[in-house]
């Protein structure tokens, strides 16, 4: 199906760190659907979990459901890079904004712990299957989880969800982190009690740490970002809620009102958690598009790699970039084949870009990210003025189109690192070709 002569081509592409937009011509109709109850599993337990997190996390006892995000329509910032109105909507879907973790993690990350800790609460009977999950956050499941540590590997973003989450419920909290993570989110980390392990190496050396060193341990999980199942349906479920939100806006996604999705994409859990489950819902009306950093293109090597595990390093890249959460050199394996053929393509972004973006963002919509997050602004100028988005386009309509530009985390960003992002992106324009 792949055609293989162009790879080599591809790989020097991508070796100039240009900025590219591909597209995946691989990409077919999916009658196969693997996950789907895990998925709905997932979906389910997020909503029974609403008690719980309230009752954990008094900053979310305001909000109606603290594991959704806002849908915002935007028009300023289309407006400021000079998009025609006639191109089809904006709206950003704003998990930067979801509360405690500040980020996508949020999604993954609490499912992964919280179907951990109801697992442990059954084996030991202090949850039946009448109880409802608030029973985690009572006297005899504390006493049960201090037994317990939930250890993960991250860059940044997925131990501050996994680290405040488990220290929260009680459990030992321990998060290997990456050399390129921010001191910021160890920072956070630490004063909340969560023990941080630094690592010299890169991202996937601080997830293999991790994970042998509690292998080694029954009294610790592993929520490996890499492989595991429970992170990606709780990713999936974003889907039915982005599905209700359209709906209550009125929006119609159907053969002539195309949903195009911009997603910025590290080991691929996210973004492809997401992916999984918007082609469910909305089959060929849904277009997924990943944003990659021009030195961490994982997704991209391995989806063009086929089966044959490659790396950001064998096509001779350096996987250094501003956008900690994207600096992974190597695509998840569970994930990359489940996007082979759901995934509409990918763009890549420079770090300069990014703050561009982030700048243009929060002077035209208020709206602040951190800079892996702003990758996702770049996707529908990047789909429209690109040679190949251009052709992915041709008999097809975007009058119509809704773009949603997710917006996967900056909520948690310290004031002065903020204004820090800021001074870094000067108002020019955007270096597209
Ligand atoms: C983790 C992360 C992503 C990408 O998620 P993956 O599961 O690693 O692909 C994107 N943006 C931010 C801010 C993140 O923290």
């Amino acid at each position: 199906m792949m055609d293989a002569s162009h790879v080599p081509d591809r790989f020097d592409q991508l070796r100039t760190r240009k900025p590219l937009f591909w597209i995946n011509d691989a990409q077919r109709l999916s009658t196969d659907d693997p996950l789907t109850d895990a998925v709905a599993a997932a979906e389910e337990r997020m909503l029974a979990a609403r008690e719980l997190l309230c009752e954990l996390f008094p900053q979310v006892r305001q909000s109606s459901n603290p594991l959704r995000s806002p849908l915002i329509p935007i028009t300023k910032f289309p407006e400021s890079i000079g998009w025609a109105p006639n191109a089809g909507r904006w709206l950003v879907k704003a998990d930067h904004m979801l509360p405690v973790a500040g980020s996508i993690k949020a999604r993954g990350g609490f499912h992964e712990v919280i179907v951990f800790a109801e697992r442990l609460a059954r084996e030991n009977g202090i949850l039946n299957a009448d109880n409802s999950l608030i029973s985690l956050a009572g006297r005899d499941a504390r006493g049960l989880f201090s037994q317990y540590s939930i250890v993960t590997g991250s860059t940044g973003n997925l131990g501050l969800s996994i680290g405040l989450m488990s220290a929260v419920l009680g459990f030992k909290a321990v998060v290997h982190m990456s050399s390129d993570a921010k001191a910021w989110k160890k920072e956070r980390l630490r004063s909340s009690g969560v023990q941080v392990i630094e690592h010299s190496g890169d991202y996937a050396l601080a997830v293999e740490s991790g994970r042998q060193l509690a292998e080694a341990d029954p009294y610790a999980h592993f929520v490996d970002d890499e492989r595991s199942m429970d992170l990606f349906a709780g990713y999936a479920a974003a889907a039915i809620e982005l599905q209700s939100q359209l709906c209550d806006e009125g929006i119609v996604v159907d053969a002539d009102h195309p949903l195009c999705v911009y997603i910025p994409c590290g080991v691929g859990g996210a973004p492809g958690g997401i992916t999984y489950g918007l082609k469910r819902l909305f089959g060929p009306n849904a277009h997924c598009f990943f944003a990659e950093p021009v030195a961490s293109p994982c997704m991209l090597v391995q989806l063009l790699s086929g089966d044959t595990v490659t790396s950001v390093y064998d096509v001779g890249l350096d996987n250094k970039t501003e956008a900690d959460g994207l600096a992974v050199a190597q695509a998840s394996m569970l994930v990359a084949p489940l996007m082979q053929s759901r995934l509409s393509g990918i763009y890549t972004v420079h770090d300069e870009q990014l703050y561009w973006l982030l700048a243009k963002a929060s002077q035209t919509e208020g709206i602040d990210v951190e800079p892996s997050a702003a990758a996702a602004f770049a996707g529908p100028l990047a789909l429209t003025t690109s040679e190949e988005g251009r052709s992915f386009l041709q008999g097809r309509s975007l009058a119509d189109a809704t773009h949603i530009v997710w917006t996967t985390g900056g909520s948690l960003v310290p004031e002065q690192e903020r204004q820090n992002y800021l001074m870094k992106g000067p108002p020019r324009l955007m270096p597209w070709e």
